[in-house]
């Protein structure tokens, strides 16, 4: 008798597939399946986001979702590919990188529209150069909850539905095991898979990239008016704005991101690869959470020129597009306008002040001058001044600062400057300012938990994190100031 070989089960998520990235020709991508990871087991389902994507939690939860979570089975109808893309990192022009270590199973028609699912650490790609294609369970753990707590904040960024991990082992400095996010996002493309082309002068592949960006995401670009017409350079002024309004956030939330390569910049102005970023606890501008970092490249008070950076070499690809140097300045111009509107803007808010007056920048500078010269705790200070704005004492926000009078010499102009309803105000500043952050040493305690198979404290920071702005009394613990080793805790781009 002939024995049939039998194709391993695929795992039906019962939405359709939709061709998406994969339209582009075979010079964008390489098509490969992950490699099956040994003895997936569940770390954590993004129940919200499952649910929110019109899947199926109970069948992602069960064993053969587990397996198809890690890259162990296939989804049915989907037809994984690693994509190529180029890069400036650390300012210096790197060649090709790609999907090193992430496999793009596809794009699915969902109820949040459609959405790119991505594994990371599915195993090596043809991009993988030196790299093993994993990802370590602590920095897995990183990506998935960084990246929800921006969800949680409003803040642009790509999203995460799991984490499995598996016994296998990865090495990094020392030996850790090895773990697999499953990402979603509109559009995984970044800056570098631009300037990939533009740097091959594969010009035909270029101008198919952004027509599919352009067409996909930024159609308003098609019939502009904006910048002679120049659909390419609208798309580029788009972009910058975007992105402008993105870094905004980062700033006024305290976000740093940490590697801010042009590879790691979100052609759509979504926050993406989270490595070792960091919410800022102490107020310090210039403070580097990348310790592989060694000038300080992208410590957080950079990322604004940063970022601008990055759009010029986005610029620069998109030159032989926009076919006029000028243009392309032009479209650029338009981050330094709104980064600054967006920056103070979102900084009013925070303060819980309505409309825009003169002093307004001077109150902003004054305060951040205090916090920086106090090294003064970023988010406890937000909150504290909301509580007070909405009706309590002012001793606690007081308490914060070292200088009390330089401090009492704000407050004095700070409630000049306040509305009348003030309780009205204090409201929308305890929306607007969170309570809950995800600080590095709540990750460090969640990983160190799921090292030891305990997933309990990365749900409950997810939680955390998805409704930052509401009281958890039960986790009174979790907004406080951070312990004296969190000041010691070294994130490098080591992943
Ligand atoms: P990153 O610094 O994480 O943005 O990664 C930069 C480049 O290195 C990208 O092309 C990644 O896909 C690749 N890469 C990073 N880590 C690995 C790994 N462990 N295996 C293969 N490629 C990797
Ligand atoms: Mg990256």
């Amino acid at each position: 008798m002939e024995s049939a070989v039998e194709s391993p089960p695929a795992v039906e998520l019962g939405r359709r597939w939709e061709t998406g990235f994969a339209a582009l020709g075979a010079a964008f991508y390489t098509e490969l399946a992950p490699t099956p990871l040994a003895a997936p087991y569940p770390v954590s389902l993004n129940t919200p986001l499952v649910t929110a994507l019109g899947l199926d939690a109970a069948q992602l939860a069960g064993d053969a979702g587990v397996q198809a979570l890690a890259g162990s089975l296939p989804f049915a109808g989907s037809r994984p590919v690693a994509t190529v893309y180029s890069g400036h990192q650390f300012g210096v022009w790197a060649g090709q990188l790609g999907d090193g270590r992430a496999i793009l199973l596809g794009e699915l028609e969902t109820p949040l529209g459609p959405q790119e699912l991505q594994l990371k650490g599915a195993g090596r790609t043809p991009y993988s150069r030196m790299g093993d294609g994993r990802a370590v369970l602590r920095s897995s753990i990183r990506e998935y909850l960084g990246s929800e707590a921006m969800q949680g904040l409003g803040i642009p960024t790509t999203r995460a539905l799991s984490v499995v991990g598996s016994p296998q082992p990865v090495r990094r400095e020392e030996i850790e095991t090895a773990a697999v996010v499953l990402r979603t996002a509109p559009s995984f493309i970044r800056f570098g898979h631009f300037e990939h082309f533009a740097a091959r002068e594969q010009l035909g592949e270029l101008r198919e990239l952004a027509d599919y960006v352009i067409t996909r995401f930024y159609p308003e670009c098609l019939a502009t008016e904006r910048l002679a017409g120049n659909r390419y350079a609208a798309f580029l002024e788009q972009v910058s704005e975007r992105t402008a309004a993105m870094v905004a956030q980062w700033q006024a939330v305290g976000f740093c991101h940490g590697v801010m390569n042009t590879d790691n910049m979100s052609i759509l102005g979504l926050t993406i690869d989270y490595g070792p970023f960091q919410f800022l606890d102490a107020f310090v501008p210039g403070h580097i959470c990348n310790h592989s970092d060694e000038s300080g490249r992208y410590a957080f008070n950079r990322q604004p020129n940063v970022a601008y950076w990055n759009l010029y070499c986005l610029g620069q690809a998109l030159l032989p597009l926009i076919g006029d140097q000028e243009l392309a300045l032009a479209a650029l111009e338009s981050y330094k306008t709104v980064f600054p509107r967006e920056l103070e803007g979102r900084m009013r808010d925070k303060l819980g002040v309505v409309g825009e007056r003169e002093g307004d920048r001077e109150l902003v500078e004054g305060i951040l001058q205090q916090l920086a010269a106090g090294r003064v705790d970023y988010p406890i200070f937000w909150r504290r001044l909301s509580r007070f704005v909405a009706g309590a004492s002012v001793e606690p926000v007081r308490d914060l600062f070292p200088d009390r009078e330089g401090f009492d010499g704000w407050l004095r102009q700070y409630e000049e400057r306040l509305p009348d309803d003030r309780p009205t105000a204090g409201r929308a500043m305890l929306r607007t300012n969170p309570k809950y952050v995800l600080r590095n040493h709540l990750c460090e305690l969640a990983i160190r938990q799921a090292k030891l198979m305990d997933m309990s404290e990365v749900e409950a920071l997810l939680r955390l994190v998805q409704s930052p702005f509401d009281e958890h009394p039960a986790h009174e613990d979790k907004a406080g100031f951070p312990p004296d080793w969190a000041a010691h805790i070294e994130i490098s781009c080591s992943s």
